[in-house]
């Protein structure tokens, strides 16, 4: 509860509000008047669009996420419209006044009732690049087309489908309307699921411009695997460049070809490398993204090599993005009980940091002026 109400710092930015009560308490909201993310008890919390709530903490240099229980949501949302009531109290001049009545418009219950409202309109959203957590997800496909690699479970039971234009634009509305001014704090569109931009041009190109129809002014961005988006010759790819499409995300995982079939994903490194090769010539941007540890002690350092080396081929350059993943093992996966069946090991927390630096240092030596991240899968929040 507030302990303190002089000194408040209050911020109206364009897409968003802050207030700080004192040093320790830090809220902040959107347009709409829902939290998105605040500091509170010496802890960070933040909360999706669903309106789960996680928080974060960091423990001996790493940082440590969790997902709040309901009623810990609950107890979250009313700290939170505590100290903007205390604002309102204390300073009814204040100079957010009118994004006051908005926050204060909210309860903890109706704030936590946003998520049959998310419900409604998105499917299961199961991952987004770290980049693009704070946009507009488009769901034009559901599932993945492959939807085999044994180490996956993003798209698990789901038969890969596309949505027509017509429902594709009833999606489209329900999420403007789910997002309210909200969609100001959303400066780009995410086609979702998996592989949408898989579907040919004629298909896509009618979904990219309702999109862009009702969220004017943002680039467009998705995922796409080597197998699949080879398919698409560059000129359709530039094709999509012209219509807004910025860039692609690979789940390339390693440069390993053995690797890649032990875990029943299609594609190698000569297929990665001239599907790259099309999508820089496309004007497109780049993001490849790396799997640190993935094939444990077995693959461990042919991992390590032909990844490094595939990189070192790569014309990667700013504006592009390496992404290293830390492997995440589903013990329910198949991945898990191929492991088992060779007797391979996971890496070790410190043999995965160790990958992680190997590939982080080599990417350097390769020169390439692509930006270099950490992606935490499980992370991700939308
Ligand atoms: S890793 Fe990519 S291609 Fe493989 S099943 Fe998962 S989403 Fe599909």
């Amino acid at each position: 509860m507030p302990t303190s109400t002089t000194d408040w710092l209050l911020d109206a930015k364009a897409a968003s509000t802050a207030i700080s009560p004192n040093r320790q308490e830090v809220y902040s909201f959107d347009l709409a008047g829902r939290p998105i993310s605040w500091f509170s008890q010496g802890k960070a919390y933040k909360r999706s669009l669903a309106s789960n709530v996680f928080g974060r903490k960091t423990i001996g240099g790493k940082r440590r996420r969790w997902q709040l229980s309901n009623a810990e949501a609950l107890i979250q949302f009313e700290r939170v419209l505590s100290w903007a009531k205390a604002l309102r109290e204390t300073q009814p001049e204040n100079s957010i006044s009118g994004r006051l009545e908005h926050i204060l418009a909210w309860t903890p219950e109706s704030l936590l009732a946003e998520r049959e409202r998310f419900n409604a309109v998105y499917q299961p959203i199961s991952i987004l690049p770290p980049d693009q957590y704070q946009v507009v997800v488009l769901q034009a496909t559901f599932g993945c087309s492959w939807n085999r690699c044994t180490f996956c479970n993003f798209y698990q039971n789901r038969p890969f489908s596309t949505k027509s234009p017509e429902a594709f634009a009833q999606h489209v509305r329900g999420v403007a309307e789910l997002l309210g001014p909200a969609e100001n704090l959303r400066r780009s569109i995410f086609l979702a699921d998996g592989n949408a931009l898989i579907l040919a041009n004629h298909k896509l190109k009618p979904l990219i411009q309702i999109a862009k129809k009702q969220f004017p002014g943002r680039d467009i961005y998705g995922f796409v695997d080597v197998f699949s988006g080879e398919k698409k010759p560059v000129q359709d790819w530039t094709q999509l460049h012209e219509l807004g499409l910025r860039r692609v995300y690979i789940g390339l995982e390693t440069g390993h070809d053995p690797l890649l079939e032990w875990m029943n994903k299609p594609g190698s490194q000569e297929q990665a490398l001239n599907f790259i090769y099309s999508l820089k010539h496309a004007g497109l941007q780049v993001s490849i993204i790396i799997m640190v540890g993935a094939g444990g002690d077995v693959f461990a350092k042919a991992h390590e090599e032909d990844t490094l080396k595939l990189i070192a081929q790569l014309p990667l350059v700013k504006g592009d993005i390496i992404y290293l993943s830390p492997f995440v093992e589903h013990p329910e996966s198949l991945y898990a009980q191929k492991a088992a069946e060779i007797s391979m090991r996971q890496l070790t927390e410190a043999e995965r940091d160790a990958q992680f630096l190997t590939f982080r240092e080599g990417i350097h030596q390769s020169k390439t002026t692509a930006r270099v991240a950490l992606y935490h899968i499980q992370e991700f929040i939308y």
